[in-house]
């Protein structure tokens, strides 16, 4: 399985054995689009792929869906339609990509965790423990004209970061 190959190799590769996110660079240049079609409004989205341990590998997004609700702070997505694209991606794929986590706007800026944030990942952790009991947020930020992204991993109440890191899909294979 190609999947496990990867893990194998950004086993070998990365420093930590914990706490490392690798997103596709496809991902994230069409979750951006949204970011700036949406300025100055929040958008998000759900991240899918698969995970072992503490590596995440995120290989595609679903977006927030078309009866979101965009606003200055927050945005509400069309979990309905998300649903149903995230079992599309999952039987389309083989059953390897599933989802893993979150992820949103912060138009104003800062990379890290609002107190609303804390809520929805509280919430999550809580309520839907079959899906997360450690949910994943990864957060972009605007600022100079350009996104930046953070990745945070909530657990015992906290945020961790996690290192994120691009590969181009071609490693995947
Ligand atoms: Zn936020």
């Amino acid at each position: 399985m190609p999947g496990a190959r990867l893990i194998e190799f950004m086993r070998r590769e990365r420093a930590r054995a914990t706490g490392v996110i690798w997103i596709a660079r496809a991902v994230i240049r069409v979750f951006s689009e949204d970011a700036t079609r949406w300025f100055p409004l929040e958008t998000g989205g759900v991240l899918l792929g698969y995970e072992d341990a503490d590596t995440v590998v995120v290989r595609a997004l679903v977006a927030a869906g078309p009866k979101a609700r965009h606003a200055k702070w927050g945005f509400e997505p069309d979990a309905r339609w998300q649903e149903r694209e995230i079992a599309r991606h999952y039987a389309e794929s083989a059953r390897i990509d599933g989802y893993v986590g979150e992820i949103h706007t912060h138009p104003r800026g800062g990379l890290r965790p609002s107190s609303r944030d804390r809520s929805t990942a509280r919430r999550i952790a809580r309520y839907e423990p079959a899906r997360s009991p450690r949910p994943l947020m990864a957060i972009i930020g605007a600022g100079c004209g350009a996104w930046r992204m953070a990745a945070w991993r909530y657990e015992r109440d906290r945020f961790t970061a996690l290192d994120v890191r691009v590969y181009d899909e071609g490693e995947s294979e």
